[in-house]
């Protein structure tokens, strides 16, 4: 079961519980209310610069919580949400929500502050998002200088020159690219040469083999090398214990972020603090 801050307040529903086709239907549909009434909201976890120790990007992570059912977990919602053609509203609600919470934040925390958000790779292969995207920033009076885009591999991508196009229509309004996930599906590197990123995060999965595999450190030290030779930044993401910390830092990653760093926080529990790394012994 997940472990942040929002399930010691009620129910997690896990994605066993979900398995029917039937089940999914329901879902989807439950979904699409949930995305009308705002039962959606969003958690952030700080990203840490290995240099200052200091967090300037806060990556939002969404959550539903369906009235006297419980907690909904990205990993329940989103796949049936691509499949059905309700992760554009999702992406969308995700991108307003953090325009209002980034002008809070930057009053009342750091002025500094940026948003690195999640975004499906379906919703950047269309232009029309894109433009919502652009008129959601001006409503707000926000600038999409101070927001990262995270594109995730997890879903394919059907056409990559539609997800340029979409990526280079935000740039010019200052928006920055990160490639999510690298390295664990089969077109990760094509993707990497192609889309105009200027963040790479090295997946989990190969973070949490360090001390456990050699051959997975070398792959690590290695994607560090390229990223930075491409002129890219790199981002450890799911850091959970001090060799990793350690490790990672010593390999020249530029960015970390983990549970034991920080957990993904409610808006309303984000400090100052918050943003300051806690002290990690060396091993
Ligand atoms: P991701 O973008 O790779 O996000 C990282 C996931 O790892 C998050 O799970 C986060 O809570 C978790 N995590 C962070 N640090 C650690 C750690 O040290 N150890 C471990 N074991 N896990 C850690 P979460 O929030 O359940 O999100 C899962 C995935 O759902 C995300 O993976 C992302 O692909 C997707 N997602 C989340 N929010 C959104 C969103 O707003 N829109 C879209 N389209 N996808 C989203
Ligand atoms: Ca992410």
């Amino acid at each position: 079961m997940k472990n942040d801050n929002f399930s010691k307040k009620g129910r997690t529903v896990s994605s066993e519980r979900i398995n029917s086709a039937e089940q999914q239907s329901q879902l989807v549909s439950k979904l699409q209310n949930g995305i009308k009434n705002d039962e959606l909201s969003l958690h952030y976890q700080p990203r840490f610069d290995a240099i200052t120790g200091k967090a300037d990007v806060l990556e939002a992570l969404v959550r539903w919580y369906e009235p006297g059912v419980g907690l909904f977990y990205p990993e329940v919602f989103i796949s049936p949400a691509e499949e059905n053609g309700l992760i554009f509203s999702l992406d969308l609600w995700v991108f307003e929500q953090c325009c209002k919470d980034l002008l809070q934040l930057q009053q009342t925390i750091n002025p500094n502050v940026k948003i690195a958000v999640n975004i499906s790779v379906l919703t950047c292969e269309s232009i029309y998002y894109a433009q919502k995207i652009i008129e959601i920033s001006e409503r707000h009076n926000v600038s999409l200088l101070d927001f990262e885009f995270e594109i995730t591999e997890a879903t394919r991508v059907h056409d990559v020159r539609k997800v340029i196009a979409f990526c280079d229509t935000l740039k010019i309004y200052g928006a920055t690219f990160c490639l999510d996930d690298f390295g664990t599906r089969q077109s990760s590197l094509l993707n990497l040469q192609k889309l105009p990123v200027t963040t790479v995060k090295i997946s989990q999965q190969f973070v949490h083999e360090i001390g456990q595999s050699d051959q997975s450190e070398t792959i690590i030290i290695g994607l560090i090398r390229m990223i930075k030779d491409l002129g890219m930044q790199s981002v450890a993401e799911g850091v959970e214990t001090n060799e990793q910390y350690w490790f990672m830092r010593e390999a020249g990653c530029d960015q970390l972020q983990g549970f034991l760093l920080g957990r993904p926080l409610r808006f309303m529990q984000l400090k100052s603090q918050s943003l300051e790394e806690p002290v990690i012994e060396s091993c």
